[in-house]
C-alpha cells in the first residue's frame, strides 16, 4: 500500500474524464453511505485528485456533513484518513500533537505468494501500449518505460480473505479485541482496524509486539519441544503441543495436523523455502503416518528431523501474513471506507464480521453502472467475473462492455476508451 505518490497511469485524457465523471455521479448519489470515522474532528484527511500525482494531505474535516460535501466537491481518485487522533489535525506533522491511534492491519495479495500471480501479472509500455511479460524491463519497440499491471483475480482475493480470517481469530481469540472493523480495500486485499480503548494509546514498539505475536516472529520451537534440546537425553519422548493448548501451541498443533494430512510437497517447499525434492522426502514420511495424524498430534511417530520441519512449516502456515509496516506506524493514513478505489473502480466496502466468510468483492463491491455499455480497446485481460458474469480472456480486442467492467479494465491500465459513453 504505497500512498505517498500516485503510481504511473496510462489513462488518456478521455479515459480520465470518463472515470472522473462516474466517480462524480457516484458521490453525488451516495455520499451519505460513506463511513464516518469516530472522532472525525481529530483526524487528518488526505486525497489524490484525478489530475495530481501527489497527495493533498493534512486536511481537517470537522463533521460528517463536511465530509460528504468534501467528497462531492473534490471527487477524489483515492481518499484517506489518519488512524491517529490529533489535537491539531491540519498542522504540519511535528506540530499535530498525537493523542492516540486505532490499530490498523493491512492484508494485501501483494504480500502473499499466490501462484496465479505469475500467470496474470504483466507489463505494459507507457508510450505505445504494448504488452510484455513480467521479466521485460524496457519496450523493445519504442524504448518506453514499462508499467507493472497488477491484476487481481478471485484466487488472490480468496487467499487474502483466508489471511484476514486467520488474523481475526488472533485478534478476537488470543488478544480479546471487541471493536473490529473490516473493509475490503477495493483492490487486492482487506483492511482491519481495532478501535478498542486499550489499543488507542499504544506506541510504536507496543504495536510491533502485537505484530510479532501475529506473525509468529521469535517463536521457539525448542521451548515447544519440537526441536531437540541437546542437553536432554536423546531418548526423551517428544512432548509437542496439542490441539487443545491455548495460543500459539494450539495453533501449531492444529496447523501441523492439517499439513500432515494434506502432505503436499509444493506447499511444504513453499512454506519452508526448501527444494521440492527435499520436501517430497518429508511428505513421504508424513504420508505413512497420516492416519495417526488424523486423530491426534502424533509427534512420537515421526523422526526428530521431520518433527522440527513440520513444526516450522506449521508456524509459518498458522501466522497471519500482514503488512508489518502498516501496523506499527502510528501516523498511518488508511483508506476511507465505503469510497471508490481509483485502482479498480470498486468500492472499499465495510464488511460485518459475520459476512466476511461469504464476501465476494466482484459481486458486492461493484457499484458503478452496469446497465449502460461503452466500447473499449482491451490490451490484455485474464478471465474474470463481475456481478456473476464472466469476461475474457481478452487479447488486443475492441469490445463493448458494461460501464463498471470497462472502468475496472481502464483503472487496471489494460483498456482505453474507444468512443464517448452512450446513455
Ligand atoms: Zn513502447
Ligand atoms: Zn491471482
Amino acid at each position: 500500500m504505497t500512498i505517498a505518490t500516485k503510481e504511473l497511469s496510462l489513462l488518456t485524457r478521455t479515459d480520465q474524464k470518463f472515470v472522473e465523471s462516474l466517480f462524480k455521479r457516484y458521490y453525488l448519489e451516495k455520499a451519505d453511505t460513506v463511513y464516518i470515522p469516530e472522532r472525525i474532528n481529530e483526524r487528518e484527511f488526505g486525497y489524490f485528485p484525478f489530475e495530481e500525482k501527489t497527495m493533498i494531505r493534512h486536511l481537517y474535516i470537522d463533521s460528517p456533513d463536511k465530509l460528504r460535501e468534501f467528497l462531492i466537491k473534490n471527487n477524489p481518485l483515492h481518499v484517506y484518513h489518519s488512524a491517529a487522533f490529533y489535537k491539531y489535525p491540519s498542522a504540519p506533522m511535528e506540530e499535530k500533537e498525537w493523542m492516540g491511534a486505532e490499530l490498523a492491519f493491512d492484508i494485501d495479495a501483494d504480500h502473499l505468494k499466490t501462484l496465479c500471480r505469475r500467470e496474470h501479472d504483466f507489463k505494459v509500455c507507457s508510450k505505445c501500449f504494448t504488452a510484455y511479460p513480467n521479466q521485460a524491463d524496457r519496450c523493445s519497440k519504442c524504448d518506453g518505460v514499462l508499467i507493472d499491471i497488477e491484476w487481481v483475480c478471485e484466487s488472490c482475493l480468496e487467499a487474502a480473505k483466508q489471511e484476514t480470517i486467520k488474523l481475526i481469530d488472533f485478534l478476537e481469540g488470543d488478544l480479546g479485541f471487541k471493536k473490529i472493523r473490516i473493509t475490503f480495500s477495493g483492490n487486492r486485499g482487506y483492511h482491519i482496524v481495532i478501535m478498542d480503548e486499550e489499543v488507542l494509546e499504544l506506541g510504536q514498539l507496543e504495536r510491533k509486539e502485537i505484530v510479532d505475536y501475529i506473525t509468529g516472529t521469535g517463536i521457539s520451537l525448542r521451548v515447544m519441544g519440537l526441536i531437540e534440546d541437546p542437553k536432554k537425553d536423546k531418548a526423551t519422548k517428544i512432548s509437542g503441543p496439542d490441539i487443545s493448548d491455548p495460543g500459539w501451541r494450539g495453533r501449531i498443533a492444529r496447523a501441523s495436523i492439517e499439513l500432515a494430512i494434506r502432505s503436499n510437497a509444493t506447499e511444504l517447499s513453499e512454506l519452508l523455502s526448501i527444494d521440492y525434492m527435499l520436501a517430497q522426502k518429508y511428505v513421504d514420511v508424513l504420508r505413512r503416518h497420516s492416519e495417526e495424524w488424523s486423530e491426534r498430534c502424533a509427534w512420537d511417530t515421526l523422526p526428530r528431523s521431520v518433527v522440527a520441519l513440520l513444526g516450522k512449516a506449521a508456524a509459518n502456515y498458522a501466522s497471519a501474513k500482514i503488512d508489518v509496516v502498516v501496523t506499527s506506524d502510528i501516523h498511518r493514513l488508511i483508506r476511507l471506507a465505503n469510497t471508490l478505489n481509483g485502482k479498480s473502480g470498486l468500492l472499499a466496502k465495510t464488511i460485518k464480521l459475520n459476512e466476511l466468510e461469504d464476501f465476494d468483492p466482484f459481486l458486492q463491491a461493484t457499484v458503478l453502472p452496469y446497465d449502460r455499455t461503452v466500447e473499449v480497446r482491451v490490451l490484455r485481460a485474464p478471465r474474470f467475473k463481475i456481478l456473476g458474469e464472466e469476461f475474457g480472456p481478452y487479447e488486443d480486442i475492441v469490445i463493448r462492455l458494461p460501464v463498471a467492467v470497462a472502468t475496472f479494465l481502464i483503472a487496471k491500465n489494460v483498456a482505453t476508451l474507444l468512443k464517448p459513453a452512450t446513455n
